[in-house]
């Protein structure tokens, strides 16, 4: 693979839907933020629960310190710096169910990061109607986040060891001696939006955004998300019962 496509799948969101007003996502919802971007990977399940804030904890761990090496510098500084052009085009790269925001390629001569403008610009909409997520949210801003996701991505790459690679893989196959074991892809999404989070000093992990813009479009409904959120602090609280 030459690249990374990051894009929001509706599927993973139905039986999301219902209707109400009001929105909390608590002052504490890095795990909970993780956890739900942990569930969108398809081998989420073979996770075992008592794993589960491991996986999540670690992977927040693994942006953070990233993050922590890249103070000082703007992200457009860092990207000139390694020498990531960026290139912004108009049109939201819509596929089928999803909706492309960024993405990196380094097959080329030079890596090439894609933002999607009026991806942006709705998420910049979709955070003015949710002013308690992350304050008044420009798209340069929006911007901003997702050329640091993607160079979380690059980071990755260039150290030679994606994130799921440092975190222990799950079993898929088990017959007789036969094992066959693959890592989770899911924790390098943490991971990016963990790195975007603390590098841009944002209240909450940026994969909120997408539920923000899901919430604005009218297709997830807010008491519905609050319950997914509230599912993920008792399964992470799960986890933390079994470690004794
Ligand atoms: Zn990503």
């Amino acid at each position: 693979m030459g690249g990374v496509r990051d894009e929001v799948n509706k599927e993973c969101l139905e039986g999301l839907k219902a209707q109400t007003t009001d929105f909390a996502v608590g002052v504490d919802s890095d795990k909970a933020l993780g956890l739900m971007e942990l569930k969108r990977d398809p081998l989420y399940r073979r996770i075992p629960e008592e794993r589960l804030s491991e996986y999540v904890e670690r992977s927040l761990e693994f942006g953070r310190s990233a993050a922590a090496e890249k103070q000082g510098r703007s992200i457009r500084e860092w990207l000139e710096q390694d020498g990531i052009a960026v290139e912004t085009v108009g049109s939201s790269g819509s596929l089928f169910g999803t909706v492309l925001r960024a993405q990196i390629d380094w097959t080329g001569k030079v890596p090439k990061i894609t933002v999607y403008r009026e991806s942006m610009n709705q998420l910049a909409e979709a955070s003015a109607a949710w002013p308690q997520a992350f304050g008044k949210l420009s798209a340069e801003a929006a911007e901003d986040i997702h050329l640091a996701h993607e160079y979380y991505h690059w980071l990755e790459y260039r150290s030679g060891l994606f994130t799921g690679e440092r975190l222990a893989p799950v079993e898929t196959f088990r017959w007789g001696p036969l094992r066959r074991k693959v890592s989770i892809r899911q924790s390098g999404e943490i991971a990016a939006h963990a790195f975007a989070q603390s590098l841009l000093e944002l209240r909450h992990l940026p994969n909120l955004l997408d539920y923000l813009y899901l919430l604005h479009k009218g297709e997830l409904d807010q008491s519905a998300f609050e319950k997914e959120m509230e599912k993920c602090r008792e399964a992470l609280g799960a986890g933390r019962r079994h470690m004794v």
